[in-house]
């Protein structure tokens, strides 16, 4: 049974009075800091800005987001944060949506 999100990153497990946003799917949600690593993992560390955390790839386990399994190959691989996994269709949503609005840089 999957559990529904109670205010904190699926992935990195910060709580809502940590986190100046978090962005929700369907199962859950996840801060821009966990986009922001797996983006890194994806196209390469940003060395201007990173402090080499990535997420290490795995081919089999449940998208926190959508809660879609994925059973490896041919499917997409999913980013594995401490918490939870994220498969890539969903973090392209992420950015899609952080692009779309911008991060205020102080939080509320
Ligand atoms: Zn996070
Ligand atoms: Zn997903």
């Amino acid at each position: 049974m999957a559990r529904r999100s109670d205010g904190s990153c699926a992935m990195c497990g910060k709580d809502r009075t940590q986190l100046t946003k978090l962005i929700l799917g369907v199962h859950g949600g996840i801060c821009p800091d966990c986009v922001h690593i797996c983006n890194e993992t994806v196209n390469g560390p940003d060395e201007s800005r990173t402090d080499g955390a990535t997420f290490p790839f795995i081919e089999t386990g449940q998208c926190v987001m959508c809660g879609k399994p994925e059973n490896g190959p041919p499917y997409t691989r999913l980013l594995h944060g401490a918490r939870g996994e994220i498969c890539l269709a969903c973090l392209d949503l992420c950015n899609d949506i952080l692009n779309s609005e911008p991060v205020s840089p102080n939080g509320s």
